[in-house]
């Protein structure tokens, strides 16, 4: 196990940091895990039971940190919020020695066999804000203080032998008055994830296109009491004989924008829509499909290979095109996008980070990294 070493421009919360200084020595780590979602955090576990240095760098500003309730994940028989595995996945990292570090990767470069990741502080850039809900993001801020998590202060830089990249994705919900308390509560997108939750629901469905449409055909597996609403003054971008299937299925479908979300403590109540009559929908449940955006920075920096859509390309066992290098998490597929697939493939790119790091005599002769 590689150990690691001080350094400058961090600080733990109750010990501010001098600014950064280039003389100042980088730590080094067998692996730099990019994103404390569940994705990262199983990488962690798996990585510091095999006695691995590892470090979790990450922002705060991912959707495991919304207020939705994962009622599918297996072992939880009465659900659990996202924010409490992330809770217990960091508390389970730090059992077995992981560290964490509080900042995003801004930079990141690879040569000679090693990853150096430049980190800076994450607050301010426009972004946090969106992501998460307050009380969930200072409850994170609160666990990683207690377990030692450092603060980048000034840029810093970590130099690791492998990395990986779980750093998800972020959501394109509907902004509107309250909109990131709704998110979770009364805003949706995936029905693997909440469909089972509108069973007998007045629910809507705002989207325009073909993935709307199926959507709302979706949710009549649930209710039968669907409506899809444009959600903007463009209207609906669907063939008419896609309009006529929702249509000969019940579906009321209103080619308009939504003026307004009424709601009220996360819960959205009624659509206002932006027609001559402001149309009022009641609903209790809203789903929005719009494709969420790869957090896919670190990867163009490190020159990895995307898919038409930005997600990282990775093989059966998460590797990438760049030896020792691997992803995992949502930010891998457009599909998959879930508790489960995200501790499974972070649980397997640790593993395959873990043999990378292998010393060559652990390896059988002749046998390929695996
Ligand atoms: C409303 C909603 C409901 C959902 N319901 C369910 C459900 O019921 N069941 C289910 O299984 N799944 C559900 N999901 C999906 C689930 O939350 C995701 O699949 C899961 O969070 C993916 O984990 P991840 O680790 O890949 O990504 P994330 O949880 O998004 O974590 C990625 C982390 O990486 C960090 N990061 C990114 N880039 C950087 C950088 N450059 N530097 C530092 N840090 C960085 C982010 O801040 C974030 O903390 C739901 C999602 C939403 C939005």
């Amino acid at each position: 196990m590689s150990g690691s070493g001080p350094l400058g421009a961090l600080s733990t919360s109750s010990q501010p940091a001098a600014p950064a200084d280039a003389s100042e020595p980088v730590r080094r780590v067998d692996c730099a895990v990019v994103g404390g979602g569940p994705a990262g955090l199983s990488a962690a576990v798996c990585l510091a039971r095999m006695r691995r240095s590892v470090l979790v760098i990450d922002d705060r500003d991912g959707r495991s940190l919304w207020g939705q309730t994962n009622r599918n994940y297996l072992g939880f028989p009465n659900g659990i919020p996202a924010a409490e595995i992330r809770l217990a996945g960091r508390r389970q990292a730090a059992r077995y020695g992981a560290k964490f570090l509080s900042g995003r990767v801004a930079a990141a470069t690879h040569d000679d066999g090693s990853f150096r990741l430049r980190v800076e502080a994450s607050a301010g850039d426009g972004h946090r804000e969106t992501a998460g809900r307050v009380a969930n993001v200072r409850r994170d801020e609160e666990l990683g203080s207690s377990l030692g998590e450092e603060t980048v202060i000034g840029p810093a830089d970590i130099v690791a032998r492998t990395a990986i990249l779980a750093t998800g994705v972020r959501d394109n919900f509907p902004r509107f008055l309250g909109w990131a308390q709704c998110v979770g509560k009364s805003l949706f997108w995936c029905i693997a994830c909440d469909g089972y939750e509108s069973t007998g629901k007045l629910v809507a469905v705002v989207g325009h296109d073909e993935d709307a449409a199926e959507t709302a055909l979706d949710l009549l597996d649930f209710t039968d009491r669907v409506t899809v609403v444009a959600g903007r003054p463009e209207g609906f971008d669907l063939p008419e004989r896609r309009l006529a299937d929702l249509r000969d299925n019940g579906i009321g479908a209103y080619p308009h924008a939504v003026a307004a979300y009424a709601n009220a403590d996360g819960l959205i109540e009624e659509l206002v829509l932006d027609d001559p009559d402001q149309t009022r929908l009641s609903v209790e449940m809203v789903f929005a499909y719009r494709r969420p955006t790869p957090r896919n920075e670190v990867a163009i920096a490190l020159g990895l290979e995307l898919n038409e859509l930005g997600h990282i390309v990775v093989n059966t066992e998460q590797h990438t095109n760049v030896p020792g290098l691997y992803a995992a998490g949502d930010v891998t597929s457009p599909h998959d996008h879930q508790i489960s697939a995200a501790v499974h493939e972070g649980n397997q790119a640790a593993c395959a980070a873990n043999y990378f790091l292998y010393r060559p005599v652990q390896r059988a002769p002749d046998k390929e990294e695996c």
